[in-house]
């Protein structure tokens, strides 16, 4: 996660911390004053070394998509591993890999797909490139601006944050567009269809102006994860398609985070805009935990002369047995039906707390994937110091949260989907209390 670290020392009873500094980058940012140690999980909650239990509304880094510790995803893991085959790469017959890509082509609702099994985010995106510039014959990529796609060369190419961008090496040649950026003064005061208009002109104008080739694809998140959960308004993407296909440009959705009926609307994020992409890239929650990632998409894509051959680890045995357990009981359970429900409480419950806490600059969402924007009250600029605060605020009341966006103000939440709705209460009165904590502390 790109998100910064917290440099106040702290002291742990083993020197944990220490030894984590001795020898971890400083880039691999620890939440809070005093990071904790997670030591089990049951349910929707984590315990830390000290005792202390914690509801975790971010599941993890949104890996936890269905909680710790689910019988369902420990047998299936437990039953794989009975079998002795730990791992056969991809050059023999899986099973469990291909039951599981059947079940997420059908869901992709993209016609023809087929599926490549990777072990992060990252190589997911890095593997949607790779299809596409060689696709297109074209290194010609867009992105959007305050985008986070992972950190490999590719992926950092299409990331849009100086700070998440650890080089300028691009090896893709790459124009950020408008579309998640309604809030900046240019386009304050316009309606939702004359900010996707404006910014439908831009796309034609960076096509004619901005490239040297074709243009290969369009990578985007329907919502932008380490971007601070930041949203295009509905029809921008459907409006961005038509210009795509009139240009046959492919779509790449990135659903790492987005995917699984998170948004509770839809069970991939880009079809809350009527879109099918070409190919859709996913990872973080699917293994609940355990490393998975792919890429689904058209299977002239993926069948290309080009293919990005083996991922050694992709689609291993034990990843395959954790994310058909993990899928299957998403599905069984409806979680998305269940997402929408404790999201709507959630995020009705917040957007109620703003009209009274200037220090809310923003409460935005779909299901269990939203955020809150601290301001400072007098002048309405990011407050990053607030949400470290923020951050340190709920920790003690007993909730994980996430933190991140451009300005880093922005309080990302994306508990488990299998979140309760007395579990939503709970965790919305601590956000409530934390909130009108720092409200009366930066007035
Ligand atoms: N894409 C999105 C939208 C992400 O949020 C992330 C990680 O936060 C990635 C890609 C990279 O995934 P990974 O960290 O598994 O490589």
């Amino acid at each position: 996660m790109p998100d910064s670290p917290n440099s106040t020392p702290m002291s742990q009873t083993d020197g944990l911390l220490a030894r984590h500094r001795a020898v971890m980058p400083n880039w691999a940012g620890l939440y809070y004053d005093e990071p904790i140690e997670i030591v089990s999980g049951k349910g929707n909650r984590v315990v830390d070394a000290s005792g202390k239990s914690y509801l975790d509304f971010f599941a993890g880094i949104l890996t936890n998509m269905i909680g710790y510790d689910i019988p369902e995803v420990r047998e299936a893991v437990e039953r794989q591993l009975a079998t002795g085959v730990v791992h056969t790469s991809t050059v023999y017959l899986l099973r469990g890999q291909i039951e599981l890509a059947e079940k997420i082509a059908r869901l992709s609702g993209i016609p023809d797909a087929k599926v490549f099994f990777t072990n992060s985010g990252t190589e997911a995106n890095e593997t949607a490139l790779l299809l596409a510039t060689y696709a297109r014959g074209s290194d010609q990529v867009l992105a959007m601006r305050q985008s986070y796609h992972g950190r490999s060369f590719g992926a950092i190419s299409v990331t849009s944050n100086r700070s998440w961008k650890n080089n300028s090496l691009s090896p893709l040649n790459v124009h950020f567009l408008h579309g998640t950026d309604q809030h900046l003064a240019q386009f304050r005061g316009m309606s939702d269809a004359d900010y996707i208009a404006a910014c439908v002109d831009d796309l034609r104008h960076v096509l004619a102006t901005a490239v040297t080739k074709d243009v290969a694809a369009l990578i985007a998140e329907p919502i932008q994860g380490v971007g601070g959960f930041t949203m295009a308004p509905d029809g921008l993407f459907a409006a961005y398609k038509e210009v795509l296909d009139e240009e046959g440009i492919l779509f790449v959705s990135d659903e790492v985070q987005t995917g699984w009926g998170r948004t509770g609307s839809a069970f991939f994020g880009i079809h809350n805009h009527g879109v099918t992409p070409d190919m859709m890239t996913f990872a973080k929650g699917l293994g609940n935990g355990f490393a998975v990632g792919g890429v689904v998409a058209r299977g002239d894509l993926m069948d290309g002369p080009h293919a990005a051959g083996v991922a050694t680890f992709g689609g291993n045995p034990i990843s395959m047995a954790a994310a058909g357990a993990t899928l299957d009981y998403v599905l069984d359970h409806d979680l998305q039906a269940n997402a929408a429900r404790t999201g709507e409480i959630i995020i009705g419950g917040l957007r109620e707390a703003a009209t009274r806490l200037p220090v809310v600059g923003d409460v935005r969402g779909k299901g269990l994937m939203f955020a809150v924007e601290l301001v400072d009250p007098a002048t309405g600029a990011p407050a990053p110091a607030l949400a470290v605060r923020f951050m340190e605020e709920t920790k003690k009341l007993g909730l994980l949260i996430g933190k991140g966006g451009l300005y880093g103000n922005a309080l990302r939440m994306a508990p488990p989907l299998t979140l309760t709705e007395d579990e939503a209460r709970e965790g919305l009165g601590i956000l409530v209390t934390a909130l009108e904590t720092i409200n009366d502390e930066a007035r």
